[in-house]
């Protein structure tokens, strides 16, 4: 029997659903569909489309467009990612203070950014709650979602409280401010070329990209569908509730919209940053979402964009699991897209299973990130989401213009990760204990 992997029975105590595990592969499917009937109710999606496939130069434009390695190099205390690992479980100071690190670096960039604040019932007593969410051009008639969980799991003891949660999910989080940082100048030029009339499909180019990070995924105790997902069930809610005001949008899809229904798809990213991850194709109506990331990874390959010593390897093993005829929905990982599954929301879910073995464990430190892998990650998030939202990298002519990640070696990388490491001694892992801010 294939190992199925729930997010949340990975426990050593024996959480609740640990009968799921017992029960075979198809039956388990039946369930899970039966409990999440995936049935489209968007009006206004795009749906299945070509995405246009950058040329080769517009692919190398884009890897070099940024340094794709200083916003995610745990090593460098000003990179975004190290401003984000530390303890930061929800209604805690640390969760506030990357809250408003998120906050203004998206503000920056000139971004429209609402912090979406409520408070819920938790095994602890009433909590204080904040997504936030980002929204490159508010008057897009839709957006396509990148998403991730920014609290961190709350620990009540030491030494279990510097839970850091690097790849669950400091390094999404990162990797999701740099793209922010690395697309803004191409959404800018999108627009512009919408604007002049220069624009050969409207529609894709009336689809912004907006960031949600979620506040309080993790369960304060055990995983139940109380004690869970608290941003997720509340924004899914709210954006169900709220219907648009006339005019605020170019194009509404239907007179009396609600906002989740301008939802093209939630993408959704969990346990990702150590090497080596394995990542299913979980919906059959996103399939081709999670075709467009093996294509986007395939290409990068070919371009030499991972390579090792400057020798192209387009045979890199890729990370994600190749689909088979009549596979259907597979669903097996509860997570922030859950509340919006169930109101019919398209959903791309990238999550690495098996999880990374640092799971829960004081493990989950910056050195259980790979900095390759990293880098790898964003290379292909910069791809997949030029070529969904119809993106015009700049072709330069001077290959001077270029800094040098495009050909950074493997080993190189994984010199300049370990030279600028703490001196914690023999140990091969990062220490990172940061002490717990509550007021
Ligand atoms: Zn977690």
């Amino acid at each position: 029997m294939p190992v199925v992997h729930t997010k949340r029975r990975r426990t050593r105590f024996g959480s609740p659903l640990s009968w799921l595990s017992q029960i075979s592969l198809p039956i388990l499917t039946i369930v899970l569909l039966l409990a999440f009937p995936h049935v489209s109710i968007q009006a206004s999606t795009l749906g299945e489309r070509s995405l246009e496939e950058l040329s080769v130069q517009a692919v190398e434009s884009l890897v070099s467009l940024r340094d794709s390695v200083k916003n995610i190099d745990p090593t460098d205390p000003s990179s975004h990612l190290s401003r984000i690992l530390i303890p930061r479980p929800a209604d805690s100071d640390n969760n506030t203070l990357v809250r408003n690190y998120i906050v203004s670096t998206l503000k920056a960039l000139n971004w429209e950014v609402e912090e979406d604040i409520f408070t819920d019932d938790t095994p602890y007593g009433t909590k204080r709650f904040t997504n936030v969410i980002a929204t490159k051009d508010p008057s897009a008639s839709r957006r396509v979602i990148l998403s991730a969980h920014f609290d961190s799991k709350y620990f009540s003891s030491f030494p279990q409280n510097q839970f850091v949660g690097a790849t669950d999910s400091a390094f999404p989080c990162a990797l999701m401010l740099d793209l922010a940082e690395t697309l803004d100048p191409l959404l800018n030029a999108r627009k512009e070329r919408l604007e002049q009339g220069l624009e050969e499909d409207d529609e894709v180019a009336d689809t912004t990209l907006q960031l949600v990070f979620f506040d309080g995924e993790e369960a304060f105790r055990e995983w139940t569908a109380t004690d869970s997902v608290y941003g997720a069930r509340h924004l899914a809610e709210k954006w169900a509730t709220t219907f648009i005001a006339p005019h605020t949008k170019r194009h509404l899809p239907t007179p009396s919209a609600s906002e989740i229904s301008t939802i093209e798809h939630l993408i959704l990213l969990d346990l990702l940053g150590a090497p080596n991850p394995f990542i299913r194709s979980a919906f059959l109506d996103t399939a081709w979402l999670f075709d467009g990331l093996v294509a986007a990874e395939r290409r990068l390959a070919s371009s030499g964009a991972f390579a090792e010593d400057g020798i192209p390897n387009p045979d890199i093993r890729s990370f994600f699991i190749p689909r088979r005829a009549g596979e259907g929905n597979m669903n097996y990982v509860e997570d922030d897209h859950i509340p919006f599954l169930k109101r019919g929301v398209s959903i791309l879910h990238v999550i690495a299973t098996p999880f990374p073995r640092v799971w829960h464990t004081l493990s989950d430190d910056a050195s259980a990130l790979d900095l390759p892998t990293m880098r790898r990650w964003n290379l292909i998030f910069r791809v997949f989401f030029a070529e969904y939202l119809g993106l015009r990298p700049e072709v330069r002519s001077s290959r001077e213009d270029r800094n040098t990640h495009s050909s950074r070696s493997h080993e190189e990388l994984v010199r300049r990760f370990i030279d600028r490491r703490p001196n914690t001694g023999l140990t091969p892992r990062l220490t990172c204990v940061r002490r717990l801010g509550y007021g």
